[in-house]
């Protein structure tokens, strides 16, 4: 079924057509209709799933339609806000805001801490429509009296879980208590703990009840593999992976652009016919790279995430992790690429020394170690000092995780405080009712 067929307006079918996107996800088919309507939502949804377009675009399209209320008159207030647990998710989620909204006439801006407040007060000044938020950065500019959110028509609680999971329940409880009572609410969680179920009750007025047909993180049909190596090694490796397997339709990620050309050009150098695609390529050159790859002439294909998103390639016998993400979320969506209705796939890790702490991280977000195997003539070396990845999505323009969050009184963990580790649908801090919140995170 197609996207125009959900009455979603024309100027949002587009973007998200030339998004790449074709057809909704089960969630998205679900979801769009139900906030479409107006009411309140209990969406059950991992990541993965689509969720974010599944309440992105419905709530752009209420809010571009004048028939719903809107501003009266003054400065324009901000009409929908989304809470999210992490910085990453929050910019990942004002980003697709963007990218679908963008042929409306609708503003957001994408809140977190971190990260030097005075920016953010500076664009409170003009028009925001969709904030996007993480709470502990949001009452901070309460506290400062920078944020109005007076004429809240739209709240969002993504990955609400996960925001229990980090102790934001406070902090929750005291947004809600600062927007209008009459508004739409839109839950979205992975799993439903009791503490989910009271939080959904005391606020969700008859809610439409929705699942998303749950994905395993990791496909079971998916083989996952770790390939402990050298960073200077990684190029040889797969190529000597590649060559030895005979793998065909290779789909290798790489965290930059500059990282994907190089790599695309050192393949081809070793006989292996590849070609990169990323942001900075034109649209002829990408659509000439699926093309051969989807009719198998080519290799190896070589993206960044943010390239591979929307392009309708799925299903693929071979994903490969030349660097592996900043965000564990990106691994699960990188893998989502093979091992599709039942088919075998098999994504596998190229991982060095820098690269340990976003291992750990992916591990504890799928909830499995994942097997590691040293390939003869690859071995790591065990001296090996990390440096500090460069050019990452969210370096630079983000802080890096558990930096100290810096705002008085804040309810961090001491220095060297244990991060609260959730266990499977339900958390540590969440359950034991201990307002704690790993140094940084979320705010
Ligand atoms: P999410 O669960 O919102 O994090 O989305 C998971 C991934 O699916 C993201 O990479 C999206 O860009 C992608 N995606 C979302 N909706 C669609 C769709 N209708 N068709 C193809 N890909 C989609």
């Amino acid at each position: 079924m197609p996207f125009s067929t959900l009455g979603l307006s024309e100027e949002i079918v587009r973007a998200v057509s030339e998004h790449g996107y074709t057809e909704p996800t089960p969630i998205q088919l679900q979801a769009i209709p139900a906030v479409l309507s107006g009411g309140d939502l209990l969406a059950g949804a991992q990541t993965g799933t689509g969720k974010t377009a599944g309440f992105v675009l419905p709530i752009l399209h209420r809010l571009s339609d004048r028939s719903v209320k809107g501003p009266s008159s003054g400065r324009p207030p901000i009409r929908a806000l989304i809470l999210t647990p992490t910085r990453e998710l929050a910019a990942q989620v004002e980003e697709s805001v963007r990218v679908y909204g963008k042929y409306s006439k609708l503003n957001s801006l994408a809140m977190f801490g971190g990260v030097n407040i005075n920016p953010q007060i500076q664009r409170l000044k003009s028009r925001v429509d969709i904030l996007v938020a993480t709470p502990g950065r949001l009452l901070d500019h309460v506290q400062q009296k920078t944020v109005d959110l007076s004429q809240v028509e739209i709240l969002v609680l993504d990955e609400a879980d996960r925001m229990l999971d980090m102790g934001f329940i406070r902090d929750i409880r005291r947004i809600l208590a600062l927007l209008p009572k009459a508004r739409q609410n839109l839950l979205f969680s992975a799993t439903f703990s009791d503490e989910i179920k009271t939080l959904a009750d005391g606020l969700l007025d008859h809610p439409s009840l929705i699942e998303a047909p749950r994905r395993s993180l990791a496909a079971d049909t998916v083989a996952q593999k770790v390939y402990p190596v050298d960073r200077e090694k990684k190029r040889e490796l797969l190529a000597h992976l590649i060559k030895q397997n005979n793998w065909r339709q290779v789909l290798v990620f790489t965290r930059t652009k500059h990282g994907a050309n190089r790599l695309a050009e050192q393949l081809g150098k070793d006989g292996i016919p590849a070609l990169a695609i990323h942001g900075n390529k034109s649209q002829a050159a990408r659509t000439r790279a699926l093309a051969e790859f989807k009719d198998g002439s080519l290799q190896v294909l070589v993206a960044t995430d943010i390239a591979a998103r929307g392009i309708d390639i799925s299903e693929l016998p071979h994903v490969v992790n030349f660097e592996l993400p900043n965000v564990p979320e990106d691994y699960v969506h990188r893998i989502g690429r093979t091992g599709r209705a039942g088919l075998e796939g098999e994504a596998v890790s190229l991982v060095c020394v820098d690269e340990h702490r976003l291992l750990a991280d992916i591990e504890r977000l799928i909830k499995r170690t994942l097997p590691r195997e040293v390939v003869a003539g690859f071995e790591p070396d065990p001296h090996a000092k990390p440096e500090p990845i460069q050019n990452g999505r969210n370096r630079g323009s983000m802080p890096g995780r558990g930096q100290p969050g810096g705002r008085p009184g804040a309810r961090s963990p001491a220095p060297g405080a244990a991060r609260p580790k959730a266990g499977p649908g339900g958390s540590v801090a969440g359950r034991q009712g201990v307002a704690r919140r790993p140094a940084g995170r979320g705010r």
